[in-house]
């Protein structure tokens, strides 16, 4: 079999299940003809009417999507799976290794299976409701749910479909009718995670270690004198000027830094680095003349990144954070904030934040989870805030901090977000817990929000473009670092500046951070946001890398491992081929980067 054949659901054979629980149409398998364990993938659609156990396809991952009936409560006897499928056309991804049982939620359901071989396969679940380029896949299946579709110009029915198999195929898909929906399958070659994610990763433990005595450096807190930092075990034991070095380190493993410029590691204290496609087609719309509602109509705005994060599995979030992380990390970051944000459920935020923790491990880099459930009202909440606000205190949060998934708490407090009270809830819940708070605050209007976030001893309050003299005052007396956020205001052609004088008079900790995210700071350069922060917000060149360093750490609890090069301190540093620190804020667009320490190993750059 090559090439793409047609099917229709109506027309696929079926077969009873051995229990008779059910029934199962085969829409098509590779290789061709493989039985139920020699599949390398397999796509089917079967109809459960009796509750029982699933069957256990060890070494498989599963997908499986309700199309009609009732649904099914799918779970493991010790509770780590529960899951109510019970919403159509929404993907469900697990791994064929656990023994799952499956109740009913009513009568019969028929439901849309994936499965592919670890290892040697991986499915790509989404399912459509507009007009979408589908990526070129060696394999696949696309089955019109609803209505009617043109497919490269091919008309496909309702209950309709096609799938191809051993020969690349990409599609151009349109509705032909309104409320059309198209579930699209693109089966893809499994690759070893490193090789996923671009050509700069090698496994951590490869990376050489920063032991010993690096000399032929020059300190920005010193920047002319020649420098020295020792090494130990991955942490900082000395740092100074040369000439000052104690006689018992001048023996180690030398590592010269042929006059590079040292820094602390960067900490990028913002960010929403892990998310679901991307927008930059509503950004070509909006540029074009398209108005808010007419990109909302098409589907964009926070609930198209809402919905590419719920379709996607955690293997194929983690594939698109990592070259994007990559970026970050070229820069110099040695410690990054990721928030959720984008599942606003138990089970895609759980995901998000799994994500970000995978990523801090595969790169060797600090990461820390912030939880912000409470970052927009999910579509099915829509009219019930209350009620979602209440699912994030007393279900969300509690299940994801007890898994150990979360570090900090963060709400979006805006007009257009969660009130005043809302946020005060979610804080309660995260006091409760033990876990510190931040907030999204007085970004588009001042709110009060940051003199509740310092009243609760908030990490951070960040954006704060509109933040009042109480506001500041609050922060002050907290120690609450303003986090300054140049990237969002730059793309939103923002005019309002943040305080920046009358924070710099309280003695307020101000950071910068790129704020990564798809809609309003699709930002990869921290650098970048140096620059910014200067140029934008009139922050001196000490006070943007104060920013990026020192207190980005404390924005994220971090102050004493990370933002500093002292005794004590994790080996986090950056060395740049720059003569002066102000090079750093002055030039964009460069990287300057000539070797990078992080978490005590040389992860970028020469074994100097
Ligand atoms: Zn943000």
């Amino acid at each position: 079999m090559s090439g793409v054949l047609r099917f229709s659901r109506a027309s696929l054979p079926v077969t009873p299940w051995k229990n008779g629980g059910g029934t199962t149409q085969e829409v098509a398998s590779w290789p061709q003809g493989a039985g139920l364990d020699s599949f390398g993938w397999r796509v089917s659609i079967a109809t459960i009417a009796a509750a029982g156990p699933f069957s256990v396809f060890a070494g498989a991952d599963r997908s499986i999507t309700l199309l009609e009936g009732d649904g099914v409560r799918l779970f493991t006897h010790d509770g780590r799976i529960d899951h109510r499928l019970d919403t159509a056309q929404r993907p469900f991804a697990f791994s064929g290794d656990e023994a799952i049982d499956c109740t009913l939620l009513g009568g019969a359901s028929n439901d849309f299976n994936v499965m592919t071989r670890r290892g040697q396969w991986r499915a790509e679940v989404r399912v459509l409701d507009g007009a979408s380029a589908i990526d070129a896949a060696p394999h696949g299946v696309l089955l019109a749910l609803r209505g009617a579709w043109r497919l490269n110009d091919e008309a496909c029915g309702e209950g309709e479909g096609l799938q191809w198999a051993d020969a690349a195929q990409a599609w151009q898909v349109m509705p032909d009718s309104a409320d059309a929906r198209l579930l699209a399958v693109r089966i893809l070659p499994a690759s070893p995670a490193n090789a996923t994610t671009g050509t700069t990763m090698k496994p951590v433990n490869e990376f050489p270690s920063a032991d010993g005595l690096w000399t032929g450096i020059r300190l920005a807190s010193d920047a002319n004198a020649e420098g020295a930092i020792v090494v130990e075990q991955g942490a900082i034991r000395w740092a100074g000027a040369r000439s000052a070095l104690p006689a018992e380190f001048a023996g180690l493993a030398p590592h010269d830094g042929g006059g590079a410029l040292v820094t602390p590691g960067l900490v990028d204290c913002h960010t929403h680095l892990v998310y679901g496609g991307q927008r930059a087609n509503e950004f070509a719309m909006r540029l074009a003349g398209a108005t808010y509602e007419e990109v909302a109509k098409a589907g964009g705005g926070i609930v198209s990144s809402v919905r590419a994060t719920r379709e996607a599995d955690e293997d194929a979030l983690f594939a698109q954070a990592a070259p994007r992380l990559e970026q970050l990390l070229a820069d110099g970051v040695c410690a990054i904030e990721i928030k959720s944000g984008y599942g606003l459920s138990l089970e895609h935020e759980r995901k998000q934040l799994h994500v970000a923790r995978r990523l801090g491990e595969a790169y060797g880099v600090t990461v820390r989870t912030t939880f912000l459930g409470a970052h927009a009202l999910p579509p099915e909440y829509a009219g019930r805030s209350g009620d979602y606000i209440d699912l994030v205190c007393n279900e969300m949060l509690p299940a994801l901090a007890a898994e150990g998934l979360v570090d900090a708490v963060d709400v979006f407090c805006e007009r257009i977000a969660f009130s005043l009270a809302e946020t005060e809830q979610v804080f309660k819940a995260a006091k409760a817990l033990g876990l510190p708070v931040k907030l999204h605050a007085e970004q588009l209007s001042d709110m009060g929000g940051a003199a509740l976030a310092a009243r609760y001893g908030a990490l951070s309050c960040d954006h704060i473009e509109h933040l009042s003299a109480e506001g500041i005052e609050a922060m002050r007396r907290s120690g609450t670092v303003a986090v300054l956020l140049p990237g969002a205001y730059y793309t939103l052609r923002d005019t309002h500046l943040p305080p920046v004088d009358a924070l710099r008079a309280a003695g307020v900790p101000m950071a910068a951070s790129t704020d990564h995210n798809p809609g309003t700071s699709p930002a990869l350069s921290l650098l970048l946001m140096v620059n910014m922060a200067c140029t934008l917000f009139r922050l001196t060149v000490p006070e943007a890398l104060d920013g990026v360093t020192v207190h980005a750490a404390r924005a994220l609890g971090l102050q004493d491992s990370h933002g500093a090069i002292a005794p004590g301190m994790r080996a986090n540093f950056v060395l740049w081929n720059v003569r002066d620190a102000a090079e750093l804020a002055y030039w964009f667009g460069q990287q300057p980067v000539r070797t990078v320490v992080r978490q005590g190993r040389i992860a970028i750059g020469a074994n100097a």
